[in-house]
């Protein structure tokens, strides 16, 4: 493609491709192609894009993510106010909601619509022409934020609406962002690696991603829309509720699939039952149904209360809930020194799942609800990840109990702990605090990290309480006498792991940045620093301003590792570290190493040791291309794992075809 005029008619089939794929995956839920292929379409429209920068529109799918965070979000006044939902928890009020709509529009069968109360937070999509031209979030229902860049960065909600679909030229959608359930314990994992508090439940998650003033964060967090309402449905000619859920999804908008249309309140009543009892299937967490009478000519004789319409109710289910007694509260000390309260319970079961420990977070927590060992306290499992102890029951308090009292030394090292002015948390300050050190030596020695196999809670346990290791360095100080003869060890393991010790001195320095646990450093971060200074010297060295002038990093994240380097207990580690012969350069690709100069390189399927992106980084750092069609001039092709048709094409065109080894042999430059 060498015209700039065939450039621009292949970049605007290439838009309508990826948007027709975009509404299959993430609308209708039914891909007709794989996420590899996707990526390809993608990766093929940027590269046109970056060849003739004057073809990129603001609407194209490239253009989702921009690259200036906003320096706030201005506010936006709503055109119809955004208002609650009244709610209940019960049958009977149900009943007596139905009532009152009686009373109003006369006695008559009404249709309801039944829809789940998606629990995340509600969001404004004005549409103008078909485009996305603002979101705002509720706000105060009069006045909300105008978040619109966070919005585009979200794939789920649609730049540009289905062509020829019939969408009014301008409306307002309504509906509820949220995070999936698998997303937010992907991030939670991501930020308990990082050494940062992780959210407590999914909607909180979603709420700190939204107020996130850099869309590109937003962009990887993978926030869900579901649509619910047209604010302005009167004016667009729409009838029902029911209709506009149709209509919303013949435009182009994701709608829930399990909305069901009820003939009367027992309709209504089994379709609550129903989801209350499948709620576990779902991606998301939902708190209720949210039920509303279907006709809009019913929805204006009823009107509103300054609250909430008169037309719909929440149908809210009640959090799991049940009593226990506390046997103890114990005191865990983290990574990073902190120290968090822990409530052992007699077991019980709650919404299907046995629960012996619930966190009281922070002392302060503890103090407040005044929990004591042997009291009988009520404890809860809502959306939130771990139980928590919601109240004492305090007729249940047997004599002699005592108020707890934080420990004033470390459970484990005995040093006397302190609890900075102004900070929730109490710390254990040693640095070679036994407890702070295993988690360092588990969190070095995983998988994602140094990768060594061998090195087992149980022995981090033994090498640390028999003094055997201080620091990531000793453990490459260790010899096969120190290690046979510990718990469940025999020669033969003993010798494997002092091998697997031997092999990981070589790790990329991505893995080695990551095993350190500096705080907010996790895998992503560990990379990007990685690729910028290429040496642990290098990055030692460098002021704050430089690391954030990496993509992606923020003034946080470049503190703390500006901080952490400039500490003379981690100087001396990191010398250690270099003494004992570990890779603390990133030479694979030394930049004048341009081993793949010139060569053009298809990927297809899944690779085992490397992701898409780390093997792309891989070829280009090599001065090699990556492309995402066969051709003639394609170099090699990469056959991963499940390959898609390109593996065909290219054995047809008789093509280079590598498989992952030959492909890390190319990197290795053999
Ligand atoms: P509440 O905040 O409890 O008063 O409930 C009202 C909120 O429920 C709305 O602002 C929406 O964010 C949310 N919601 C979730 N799903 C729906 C739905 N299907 N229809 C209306 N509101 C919903
Ligand atoms: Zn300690």
């Amino acid at each position: 493609m060498t015209t700039r005029a065939a450039a621009e008619k292949r970049a605007h089939r290439l838009r309508e491709e990826i948007r027709r794929h975009e509404h299959l995956y993430y609308v209708l839920g039914r891909p007709e192609i794989s996420d590899r292929e996707y990526d390809a379409l993608e990766r093929e429209l940027r590269d046109i894009e970056a060849r003739f920068p004057d073809l990129v529109t603001p609407d194209s799918p490239t253009q989702r993510v921009g690259e200036t965070p906003s320096e706030e979000f201005p506010s936006f006044a709503h055109r119809v106010r955004m208002l609650s939902l009244d709610n209940t928890y019960s049958e009977d009020e149900l009943r007596e909601f139905e009532e009152r709509v009686f009373r109003i529009v006369g006695e008559q069968e009404i249709v309801y619509t039944a829809e789940l109360k998606v629990d995340g937070l509600s969001m404004a999509l004005h549409y103008e022409k078909g485009r996305l031209a603002r979101a705002v979030t509720r706000g105060d229902g009069v006045r909300g934020d105008e978040v619109t860049a966070n919005a585009r960065a979200i794939r789920a909600i649609p730049l540009v609406l289905r062509e020829g679909s019939g969408f009014p030229a301008d409306f307002e959608a309504r509906g509820e962002v949220y995070l999936p359930r698998s997303r937010f314990e992907t991030i939670n994992r991501d930020r308990a690696e990082a050494g940062e508090e992780p959210f407590a439940n999914p909607r909180n998650a979603a709420a700190g991603t939204m107020k996130n003033l850099d869309p590109r964060i937003v962009a990887r967090r993978g926030l869900e829309i579901l649509l619910y309402s047209i604010a302005n449905a009167g004016e667009v000619g729409v009838t029902s509720q029911w209709e506009a859920l149709e209509r919303m999804r013949a435009w182009g908008l994701r709608t829930n699939p399990a909305s069901r249309r009820c003939r009367g309140l027992d309709e209504v009543l089994d379709f609550c039952h129903e989801w209350q009892g499948r709620r576990g299937e779902l991606e998301y967490d939902i708190d209720g149904v949210v039920v509303k009478v279907d006709d809009f000519a019913l929805q204006e004789e009823l009107g509103s209360t300054s609250k909430f319409p008169r037309w719909a109710i929440a149908f809210k289910y009640p959090a799991e809930q049940a009593t226990t007694r506390v046997l103890d509260i114990e005191v865990q000390v983290g990574r990073t020194g902190k120290l968090t309260p822990v409530a052992i319970l007699e077991p019980v079961t709650v919404a299907g799942s046995t629960v012996s420990r619930a966190t009281l977070h922070n002392e302060e927590e503890v103090a407040r609800k005044d929990v004591r060992k042997g009291d009988t306290v009520l404890i809860e499992k809502g959306g939130d990840v771990i139980p928590k102890v919601v109240r004492v029951v305090e007729d249940a308090r047997p004599e002699g109990t005592r108020r707890w009292v934080p420990p004033e030394r470390c459970p484990i090292c005995r040093e006397p702990t302190v609890r900075p002015e102004g900070e929730v948390d109490r710390r254990c300050p040693n640095a070679s605090c036994p407890a702070q050190l295993e988690e360092r030596l588990r969190h070095f020695a995983r998988r994602s990290a140094m990768d060594i196999e061998g090195l087992g809670d149980s022995l981090v346990g033994q090498l640390v309480e028999k003094g055997l290791v201080h620091d990531f360095a000793d453990l490459y100080r260790l010899r096969l006498e120190d290690v046979v003869g510990l718990e469940r060890m025999a020669e033969k393991s003993a010798r494997n792991l002092l091998e697997q010790l031997e092999t990981s001195r070589s790790r990329e320095l991505r893995r080695l940045l990551f095993g350190l646990g500096i705080r907010h450093v996790g895998e992503r971060v560990a990379l990007l620093l990685a690729q910028r200074f290429r040496s642990l010297d290098a990055l030692a060295a460098a002021p704050v301003e430089e690391m954030e002038a990496v993509h992606e990093i923020g003034p946080t994240v470049a503190r703390s590792v500006h901080d952490w380097f400039r500490d003379p207990a981690n100087q001396r580690l990191v010398e250690q570290l270099q003494k004992a012969g570990l890779r603390t350069e990133e030479d694979a690709a030394a930049p004048g190493s341009r081993t793949l100069e010139g060569k053009q390189f298809v990927l297809t399927g899944t690779l085992e040791s490397m992701t898409r992106g780390e093997a792309q980084a891989a070829i280009e750092e090599r001065g090699g291309r990556v492309t995402s069609s066969v051709s003639k001039k394609t170099s090699y092709v990469v056959v991963g794992r499940d390959p898609g048709s390109k593996a065909d094409k290219a054995r047809e065109l008789g093509l280079d075809v590598v498989d992952e080894a030959a492909f890390r042999a190319l990197l290795g430059g053999e």
